[in-house]
């Protein structure tokens, strides 16, 4: 999805991969005290934003319904109590909190639509992904807050199929100057 509006770029020189370019702020809560709160900035270029599928009994899921899925705190409380993580302030061990947000958008944002699971059987789920064609706003998950929507339009998918240990890969990309959609499909014919 390319950006329309409310661009963040920062000056750097343009080539393929900074299209790509993200900057990601992640933000760690201790779980003993909330106001014992750990930052990192980390670069990405490009960046993926791995999408779950969370409910495979839904017909149809709304993509702006998975990013929000994707950027809400998430306790992480899998640790076995002896590898918990230390707070760098109290330094006691604790489920901490952990948080991301968008720092610096890329012009193109890329999301990964996660349609494989591994557990209790490998299988790949199949259910269609509501995406808006104009318009997705990404301003909900920037840091610092934006007053102003940060719009993307779609602009290419890419799908692989029909199943998670084989297949091809095909594509559909929008024409910038004519708005047509086209279908790029290498799909090999048996002789
Ligand atoms: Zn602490």
């Amino acid at each position: 999805m390319e950006i329309l509006e409310g661009l963040k770029q920062e000056d750097h020189p343009v080539g393929v991969g900074q299209l790509f370019f993200t900057k990601i702020h992640y933000k760690k809560t201790c779980g003993k005290d909330a106001s014992h709160v750990s930052e990192n900035l980390i670069e990405f270029s490009p960046a993926f934003f791995h999408l779950q599928i969370a409910d495979s009994s839904k017909s149809s899921i709304p993509l702006p319904e998975m990013i929000e899925a994707h950027f809400l705190p998430v306790v992480m409380d899998d640790y076995k109590v002896n590898d918990l993580p230390e707070c760098s302030i109290c330094k006691v061990r604790s489920r901490h909190t952990d948080q991301k947000f968008i720092y610096q958008l890329p012009t193109f944002i890329m999301f990964s639509i996660v349609r494989c699971v591994h557990l209790p059987r490998e299988r790949r789920l199949v259910n269609p992904i509501d995406f808006p064609l104009e318009n997705l706003d990404m301003s909900p998950y920037v840091t610092p807050k934006s007053s102003n929507p940060l719009l993307y339009n779609l602009v290419a998918i890419l799908q692989h199929g029909p199943t998670c240990t084989g297949g091809h890969y095909k594509a559909f990309t929008k024409n910038p100057k004519s708005g047509k959609w086209h279908l790029h499909n290498d799909v090999c014919r048996p002789r």
